[in-house]
Parts: C-alpha cells; structure tokens; sequence
C-alpha cells in the first residue's frame, strides 16, 4: 500500500460525496415544490384580477342601485302629484303621465341591469372562491414537499458528514503536495483527479496506454508519482 491507494480512497469518498451533493440539489421534491411555487403565483395574480373585477362589479351594482332608487322616488313623487288632484290642466296631467311612463321604462331597464350585475358578482364571486381552495390546497403541497426537501436533505447531509469521517482519516497518510495536485486536477478534470490503471488501461480516461508508457512505469519506484499522459490525471498502479 502507497499514499496513492489511500488518495485512490479518498477519490472513492469524493466521487460519492460530488453524487451526494448533485442529489441533493436534484432531489424531486425540489422540482415538484418549485412547480407548486410557479402555480401558486399563477393562482395569486389569477385571484388578484378577479377579486378587481369582483369590487367593480360590486360598485357598479351599487351605482345601479342608487340609481334605480332615485328613479323609484321620482315615480312615486310623480304619482303623489296626479293623484293629489293639485293639478288639473290636462296638458300638465299629460306632461306628467308621459314623464312617468318614461321613469317606469327606466326602472324596468334599472332593474335589469341590477339583476345582471348581481348575477356577475355571484359568477365572481364563485370563481374567487374557487380560486381560494386552489390556494390552500396548494399552500397545503407546499407545506408537505418543503418537510419532504428538508427530510430528503437531512439524510443526505448525514452520509455527506460520515463520508467526510472517513476521507479525513484516508487522507491523513497524503503529503501537502500530492493533496494539492489532487484539488487542482480534480477542479479541472470534472472531479476525478486519481485513477487506477488496470491492464494498462487509464480508469480515469480509459483509453490504453502505449505499451512502451506501460513498461516504463512498472520501472518506477512505487512511491513515484506517476501521471496518465492522455488526461494528466494521477495513475494508481496495483
Ligand atoms: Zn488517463
């Protein structure tokens, strides 16, 4: 056994930490709560437009309602007047009847529309409270899959914490100098900075090497340093 076998250990905890790590930030979970997040945002501005449209219908119901009263005492006003007897010039009576008639064909119009604009709100008023048991069964999801990230996470971060255990005491034996190559190699070359070489082979490129290569490493001294000369990761002979 060489400090190489333990950097080939310490590679292993790496490898399998980096998995962790991606799996981590890839849990399904956090793509499932991120989708609920965008619905639930969706839903709020759906709920934000409808509940505008619900205070305008509300308004505008108001406003016909106002209007329809003031139409209604100006009719009965008019009515109180003809049949008063206060005024007797047939002209006038006719003036007034016809004014009436006209108040009466507004009122019947007013009514109308009041009776529209209560069927709008309810409409509204229908879609908002739909739109509110979305939000709470999507409030309700979110709750479950943030425990389900956080589940999910915590366990992964307890095999992060015993891996990291174990590479310390592999790595304990690795001189400052070969740890730093191994750091610089492993930044550039996509996290495998030591490899095996098996039947001549490059387990970090996997491509053979020339036989002449081959044969001149089986010279070196076994404490050598030896590097794959295709991808300059650190060789680990058997
Ligand atoms: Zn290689």
């Amino acid at each position: 056994m060489t400090v190489f076998h333990d950097l080939l250990v310490v590679q292993d905890h790496d490898t399998a930490a980096d998995r962790l790590r991606h799996r981590r930030q890839t849990l399904p979970e956090l793509a499932e709560l991120s989708a609920t997040e965008d619905e639930l945002a969706r839903l709020e501005s759906a709920l934000g437009e409808e509940e505008v449209r619900a205070s305008d219908a509300a308004r505008s119901q108001r406003r016909l309602e106002a209007e329809l009263a003031l139409v209604e005492s100006k009719v009965s006003e008019l009515d109180a007047k003809l049949y008063s007897g206060a005024v007797t010039v047939p002209r006038e009576l006719q003036a007034m009847q016809s004014e009436g008639d006209a108040l009466r064909g507004r009122r019947g119009s007013l009514e109308d529309e009041v009776l529209e604009a209560m069927a709008a709100r309810e409409t509204l008023d229908g879609q908002i409270a739909a739109l509110e048991r979305g939000r709470t069964e999507l409030d309700a999801r979110g709750v479950a899959l943030r425990a389900a990230v956080a589940e999910g996470q915590a366990g992964i971060d307890r095999e992060l914490s015993d891996g990291l255990t174990a590479r310390g005491v592999a790595a304990e034996s690795i001189p400052a100098d070969v740890a730093a190559l191994y750091e610089q190699l492993r930044a550039r070359l996509g996290g495998i900075a030591a490899a095996p070489l098996v039947n001549g082979r490059c387990g970090g490129c996997h491509l053979d090497l020339p036989a002449t290569e081959v044969a001149r490493l089986r010279k070196e001294p076994a404490e050598t340093l030896v590097r794959c000369e295709q991808c300059e990761r650190i060789l680990v002979r058997p």
